[in-house]
């Protein structure tokens, strides 16, 4: 009887899915908002961002938008470009910290990183405050995180003291490469090379997943919930639908940040010094399993080489 009952419950708890679709899940986090690299046209500003929010809410899929409030800072511009964090929030998604005007804290003196992190919330903290909101998410520029112990453990006990949780980054699959050359492409008034690069983009998003994956299973011995890192771009603004369909198709579902960073991998201290890098690559290092997540060398020739200026 027991065992019968057992074979019900497996019956009835068994997920509907295909042996072949592995259960995994996301958190989609898009740097660089509100626009990256858009210092001068209000209206491209606002079409880029609008298409990123309407792709998100098309696919009913959460995101936190890590922010460079450099980028509202434009003579003229200014309150049109701040209504476009009101949009993001009120569309219901998460805005994050990633510095005003996105240093390396490998390269510039701490307490110029420091003063870089306070300006970086002067426009965007009330808005989320006044939503009832919190700011909670902190992202490193370029993943900088500290060239010493010191400095590291510096800038995570400032960021601890004004409540901020560092962002972690599993999956990378270098979209401002493919970005740049798309954007450059339409401008120079060669729409057929930026369909190409657009298609390679796409097929390049697997190719991302893959080697998380892989990587997560090596040092884990199971897939933790990614983290994926992509910009807020021109590209991104007309593909992210796309590329949310082959996440789909690889078995993803989406959660939010918070949620993917409860696993208990995550829980790890964070120590890791030097340049860049995934969180899986870090975690190698930890773990004394050096892993190498290099997606940069696999980007077609044709789209990395930049024409000479
Ligand atoms: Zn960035």
């Amino acid at each position: 009887m027991k065992s019968l009952l057992a074979v019900l419950a497996l019956t009835v708890l068994a997920p509907a899915q295909t042996p072949t679709t592995p259960e995994r899940r996301v958190a989609i986090t898009i740097d660089d908002g509100p626009v990256v690299n858009e210092l001068k046209d209000l209206a491209n500003f606002q079409r880029i961002s609008a298409g990123l929010i309407a792709s998100l809410q098309a696919e009913k899929v959460p995101a936190t938008i890590f922010i460079n409030e450099r980028q509202l800072n434009v003579q003229g511009q200014r309150d049109g470009r701040a209504a476009v964090l009101a949009q993001w929030l009120d569309a219901g998604y998460d805005l994050g910290n990633h510095t005003y005007s996105h240093p390396s804290l490998n390269k510039v003196p701490l307490t110029e990183f420091e003063d870089n992190i306070v300006r970086g919330e002067v426009i965007m903290r009330p808005l989320i405050e006044e939503r009832g909101r919190q700011l909670v998410w902190f992202r490193y520029p370029f993943l900088d995180s500290g060239m010493s112990a010191e400095v590291h453990q510096a800038v995570l006990d400032f960021l601890r003291a004004r409540h901020y949780r560092v962002a972690p980054v599993t999956v990378d699959y270098k979209d401002y490469i493919f970005a740049g050359a798309y954007s450059r492409k339409l401008r120079a008034g060669d729409p057929e090379t930026a369909e190409k690069i657009k298609q390679a983009y796409l097929e390049y998003v697997d190719a991302g997943f893959a080697s998380a994956e892989k990587i997560s299973r090596d040092l884990l011995g199971y897939e933790l919930p990614q983290i994926l890192l992509i910009h807020c771009s021109e590209l991104n603004s007309v593909t992210l639908r796309d590329s949310i369909a082959r996440m789909r198709k690889r078995g993803y579902s989406f959660v939010s940040l918070d949620e993917a960073m409860n696993d208990p991998a995550y829980q790890r201290p964070d120590t890791f010094t030097g340049p860049g890098g995934s969180w899986l690559e870090h975690l190698g290092d930890a773990m004394g399993k050096p892993v190498e997540d290099d997606m940069e060398s696999g980007i077609p020739k044709w789209i990395t080489t930049r024409p000479p200026r």
